[in-house]
């Protein structure tokens, strides 16, 4: 009667909910108490290492509850290669026995079955010698059986339940890279979606920019090993397989493998998914887990599917950027128009006014250039507007801005700069042009220049682009050929 009613206490057990820890929980509950057992465990077998590692316990000694037992090793290995329940009467005269607690003396492993394959193992051990008798193991036997079917039943349940939570933020995901046309934003967005419909310790992307990997966006709890914006050199395992190959990388224990190049400093596992677009591997999507092997269930495909609708979303965001870009480009000398120039101005004017660095405007224009046109033809004043802001764009910084104001006139912010500072640097792309041979131009061609700094000639756009004007048609009227600073102040751009 006993019997049955334990059996039919551990049915209810795997009857009463679906989590699969409260399950085996309750099962090693029943299993101590009605058996009077010191300790008790379920151990899962993994099919791709064939080792055996605790999923839950009763009573086990601290810290030995991290074991990962191969299956040639100890009394619950042993029970895998047979089959079979293997009793040992005494531990002690049994060199295969690995301890799991110091009282332990005699020790029961069956192993849990579906079908005819070996899942895992029911250890059970007690602190007295020859404790199991054979009715004991028979029972043990039959309820190991139920706790396979609780097993099967909570893993069924999880990876369903799993599923539906990855096929929504699939969804979402999709959803949102449509509507979104912020990068940034996207990339922020589809981690922390991951990473929540995952349940993984971290999720990032990173970008393949200038031939390295660009970390753009993470979310979750690890700490990172590079800065934000942090470069991953191209050449880099496992980044620079999985680029080329483009295929997706599942990582189980990284602590064995002290070489490889970690974004988070507690990641043990790890999944790596390219992002594709036509062919074309733009980045790589990664789950990173701080424990061992977390990506064995995990469908390689409902992830692919992910990464591929974020490469045709940074595809997008590259075109939106370009055709952005080219609405500042002027068509012929292809340098930055004035609509970038309007734009800018008062951008860097507020990055001069707040980190109280020096900026300045040299508007230039190319002298008698009407002239220029009626005695060689439209066609070479075109080839010399576009000479001239080639050289111009060779002999500034990177960080400088030149745009076609309009016509043949140019405007070019000097960040960082004083007026002093920014004559000399007028002069010298003065004297530069004057000396250039245009080819067809058998004469020489020259500019004016004006210039203005900012805040002491101008702390509006409008005050600094008037000054500079003016400056500019002080060097015309002194007679070409030559840079002006601009005569004037604030108080008289504000009177005109
Ligand atoms: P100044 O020394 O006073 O600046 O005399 P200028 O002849 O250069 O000035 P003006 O403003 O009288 O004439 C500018 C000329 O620039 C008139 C126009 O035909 C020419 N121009 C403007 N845009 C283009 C262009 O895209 N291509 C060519 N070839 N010429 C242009
Ligand atoms: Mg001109
Ligand atoms: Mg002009």
């Amino acid at each position: 009667m006993q019997k049955v009613a334990v059996l039919y206490d551990a049915g209810q057990a795997v009857l009463s909910t679906f989590d699969l820890d409260e399950v085996l929980q309750r099962i090693l509950g029943i299993a101590r108490d009605f058996f009077h057992l010191q300790n008790v465990a379920i151990l899962l077998l993994d099919a791709d290492t064939r080792q055996l590692c605790v999923r839950s316990q009763i009573g086990w000694d601290p810290g030995e509850e991290k074991i990962r037992l191969d299956c040639n090793h100890g009394i619950s290995g042993a029970s895998v290669l047979k089959k079979q329940p293997v009793y040992v009467p005494d531990v002690s005269k049994d060199s295969r026995y690995v301890c799991s607690a110091r009282s332990t003396r005699s020790e029961l492993a069956i192993p849990l079955m579906l079908r005819d394959k070996v899942v895992g193992v029911l250890d059970c051990q007690s602190d007295q010698l020859h404790y199991f008798d054979h009715e004991t193991i028979d029972l043990l036997t039959l309820f190991s059986t139920q706790a396979s079917i609780a097993l099967q039943n909570a893993q069924l349940y999880s990876a369903e339940r799993q599923r539906a939570r990855q096929l929504e933020a699939i969804n979402k995901i999709a959803q949102q890279s449509t509507a979104v046309m912020d990068l940034e934003d996207l990339l922020a967005r589809v981690c922390a979606l991951i990473q929540q419909a995952f349940q993984v310790s971290h999720v990032s992307l990173c970008l393949r920019e200038e031939g390295d990997l660009v970390v753009r966006s993470h979310a979750g709890t690890l700490t990172p090993c590079l800065p934000p914006g942090g470069r991953l050199p191209v050449n880099c395992e496992p980044w620079s397989g999985i680029t080329a190959t483009g295929t997706t990388l599942i990582e189980k224990d990284l602590s064995s493998k002290p070489n490889t190049f970690k974004l988070f400093a507690e990641t043990l596992s790890r999944m790596s998914i390219p992002m594709i677009s036509f062919g074309q591997t733009l980045g790589v999507l990664s789950l990173h887990s701080a424990q061992l092997d977390t990506f064995r269930d995990y469908d390689p495909q409902a992830l692919e599917a992910v990464a591929d609708i974020c490469a045709s979303s940074i595809q997008n965001a590259h075109y939106v950027e370009r055709i952005r870009q080219l609405s500042y480009l002027d068509g012929l000398t292809g340098i930055f128009n004035r609509r970038f120039f309007e734009m800018r101005i008062s951008e860097e004017m507020e990055r001069a006014r707040r980190c109280g660095t020096g900026l300045a405007l040299v508007m230039t224009d190319i002298d008698q250039f009407k002239k220029l046109n009626d005695e060689f033809g439209h066609l070479l004043g075109d080839e010399v507007l576009r000479q001239v802001s080639s050289v111009f764009h060779q002999q500034l910084r990177k960080i400088d801005v030149v745009c076609r104001y309009g016509g043949e006139e140019f405007a070019i912010l000097l960040t960082n700069t004083n007026a002093q500072h920014a004559i000399g640097v007028a002069e010298k792309l003065r004297r530069l042009i004057q000396a250039w041979q245009f080819p067809g131009v058998p004469r020489t061609v020259t500019i004016s220049a004006g210039v203005a700094a900012f805040p002491e000639h101008g702390t509006t756009r409008d005050e600094l682009v008037h000054a500079a004007d003016m400056g500019l048609y002080a060097a015309k009227q002194a007679g070409r050929n030559r840079v002006c600073l601009t005569m004037s102040t604030r108080a008289a751009a504000n009177r005109s």
